[in-house]
């Protein structure tokens, strides 16, 4: 594919940043979106890049991240749904808010990216569904229930996609571990829990260009080969 064009969420920092940064510096056209102006900016600035403040959670706003990918470059090649939030507490906690939240982000955002993107791809006859899932859909531990349920369904949603999809479309589940981000402080945790989290980041993460290249990979394999799901952890996760 000569220089595909790429629609990344949650393009302010971390994974969507790393992942930004890799393509474009391989000749790639990304179209950025994320609710931070500022960081979407700066970002943008150094990619070369096109960005539009976007809430995933509002269809309006990941609609019209795509038109504008479309209106810009005249094609949309592939769209990463990578925005997420986390929250991890037990089910105890009650806290339906942040359940929400995850559920709106992680789950219908992407839904949101879906319905965006994919008229655009039936139109071409080709295009590329990229969702940022996780290692903790896979192995499930206390605290991240509603986190981890998010993730799943979206694989769930990733193979039924890829099934419905006929010969034109690519569906890619990434599974990142625990990858060095703002994941844990944007949570807005209590202090000690993003200390905590923040700590064991620290100790074992890898860093956010290691899940780029692998959503790199995936985009960079010929239009005929999908590569469904790819699992990155460090080598110290348990
Ligand atoms: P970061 O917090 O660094 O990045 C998250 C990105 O999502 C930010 O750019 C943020 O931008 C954006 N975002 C959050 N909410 C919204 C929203 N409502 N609308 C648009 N953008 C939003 O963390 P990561 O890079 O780690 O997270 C990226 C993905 O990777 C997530 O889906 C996460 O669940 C997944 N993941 C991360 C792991 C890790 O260990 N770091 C492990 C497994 C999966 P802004 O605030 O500007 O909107």
């Amino acid at each position: 594919m000569d220089q595909p064009v790429v629609v990344i969420t949650g393009a302010s920092s971390g994974i969507g940043e790393a992942t930004a940064r890799l393509l474009a510096d391989r000749g790639t056209r990304v179209v950025l979106g994320a609710r931070r102006a500022e960081r979407l900016d700066a970002v943008a600035a150094a990619t070369g890049a096109v960005a539009r403040v976007t809430d995933v959670r509002r269809r309006e706003d990941v609609a019209a991240l795509v038109d504008l990918a479309v209106e810009t470059h005249g094609r949309l090649d592939v769209i990463v749904n990578n925005a997420g939030v986390a929250h991890v507490e037990p089910l105890d906690s009650l806290d339906v808010d942040h359940w929400d939240e995850m559920i709106d982000v992680n789950l219908r955002g992407v839904l949101h990216g879906v319905a965006a993107a994919l008229p655009v791809f039936r139109r071409q006859g080709a295009g590329h569904v990229v969702n940022v899932v996780s290692t903790s859909g896979l192995r499930i531990v206390p605290g991240q229930a509603v986190y981890a349920a998010t993730k799943n369904a979206v694989r769930t949603l990733s193979e039924a996609l890829r099934q419905e999809a006929g010969p034109g479309l690519r569906v890619t589940a990434v599974s990142p571990g625990m990858t060095v981000t703002e994941l844990v402080a944007a949570s807005g945790a209590d202090p000690e829990t993003v200390a905590q989290g923040q700590t064991r980041m620290d100790e074992i993460g890898i860093p956010a260009e290691a899940i780029a290249r692998a959503i790199a990979f995936a985009i960079g394999e010929p239009a005929a080969v999908d590569v469904g799901e790819i699992v990155v952890r460090p080598t110290a996760q348990g």
